[in-house]
């Protein structure tokens, strides 16, 4: 996935200056452990032991997010006199809190010109995400991955147990020290149709600290590749598409062979991945069975919000196709000649009527393996 250096027309790739600013905020150049790092466990061990990144993935949709973020963290602080991006530190990580929202006891604590203007009920830390239309109906039904909640559970969990970070511009703030967070939000904008949608949480120490163990865990590894990979691989799992380390963590196979081949290294391991296909399938299969049924009982149900869930209907017009006859009017009307591309199915059935061989001929491509498991 490389990005293009030359746009349409010749022009310099705009793309270029904005991958080279990325490339020197100070998040990119960070080594230290951000809680945005612990998206997977195999990752975040690359980096604490600074494996130099393999590869260079396309980052358009990761800077426009990161547009759209900024933007919209500095209105929130000019407007609202939000705590936008503020650092933490603790024993484990380091990184920027989107948004801490006091509440009026702990912002009383505060010099009378910090005090935010509305104090939150509880006090709050936010994170804001911004995420693409395909994104959008998984983000309405299940909210924030299991990756999102422990980076926010990261930083809150700092926050709990140490405050902000004493450094410059905000010794105000560390001087609060540990805050009593009771809630967690995550507040998702769709990138393509601005569209907001939050989600809040109770804020449970007990699963901070199960945050904590993760990072601990990581940073007890010796040996990165000694930590479980913790997506599928590419072509399975976008994240690993997009991984810089995607070339260290599964390194090339043969060309058109798939990287995770390389997880099998004996009949046990073919034994285990059999069983999950066939595991798969039923589920597949069982799955199917309960949307069909479904389906049938839905059919003249009316559009509507039933429970948790939104019905609507598309479809029900004219079906339209192409007009052969009217086409080849039209091509004799405006003098364009009627293609006359022969039409190899009717060919063969001909051919087969007539009691005569279809001819075949090699195309110099493959078919594709097609697997086959029946009960040993
Ligand atoms: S390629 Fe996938 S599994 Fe490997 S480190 Fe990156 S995200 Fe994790």
């Amino acid at each position: 996935m490389s990005v293009a250096t030359i746009a349409d027309g010749g022009s310099p790739s705009i793309w270029n200056a904005a991958h080279d600013v990325d490339a020197r905020r100070p998040r990119s150049r960070q080594t230290q452990l951000g809680a945005s790092d612990t998206v997977c466990g195999r990752r975040a061990a690359y980096i604490l032991h600074r494996v130099t990144p393999t590869d260079s993935p396309d980052k358009r949709a990761a800077i426009l997010g990161t547009y759209i973020h900024d933007g919209l963290l500095e209105s929130a602080r000019t407007e609202y006199g939000w705590l936008v991006e503020r650092s933490v530190q603790d024993d484990l990580i380091r990184g920027h809190v989107d948004v801490v929202q006091l509440d009026a006891a702990t912002a009383s604590a505060l010099p009378a010109r910090y005090r935010p203007a509305m104090p939150a009920d509880v006090l709050t830390v936010e994170d804001v995400k911004t995420k693409s239309t395909y994104m959008w109906d998984r983000i309405l039904r299940y909210g924030a991955t299991t990756a999102e909640l422990r980076q926010v559970h990261l930083y809150a969990g700092a926050l709990f147990e140490a405050g902000f970070e004493n450094i410059p511009g905000q010794r105000y703030l560390s001087r609060l020290g540990p805050l009593d967070i009771k809630r967690l939000r995550f507040r998702f904008i769709n990138r393509d149709s601005g569209q907001e949608h939050i989600q809040e949480i109770d804020f449970d120490p007990q699963r901070a600290a199960e945050a904590q163990w993760w990072v601990e865990r990581v940073r007890e590894a010796s040996d990165p590749e000694d930590m479980p990979r913790d997506f599928n691989g590419p072509g399975l799992d976008t994240i690993c598409d997009y991984c810089p380390f995607r070339s260290k963590c599964w390194p090339g196979t043969a060309p058109g062979v798939p990287e995770q081949t390389q997880l099998i290294h004996d009949d046990a391991d073919r034994a285990q991945a059999l069983a999950d296909y066939v595991k798969g399938h039923e589920l597949v299969s069982e799955g199917d069975r309960i949307k069909k049924f479904a389906r049938k009982k839905l059919d003249r149900s009316p559009a509507g919000i039933y429970g948790p869930n939104k019905l609507s209907w598309r479809g029900g017009n004219d079906e339209e196709k192409d007009d052969v006859e009217g086409m080849v009017d039209l091509h004799e009307v405006a003098g364009i000649p009627v293609p006359m591309k022969p039409d190899a199915d009717r060919m063969a059935k001909n051919l087969k009527a007539a009691g005569l061989p279809v001819p075949r001929r090699k195309t110099g491509r493959k078919t594709p393996a097609v697997i086959s498991i029946a009960p040993a």
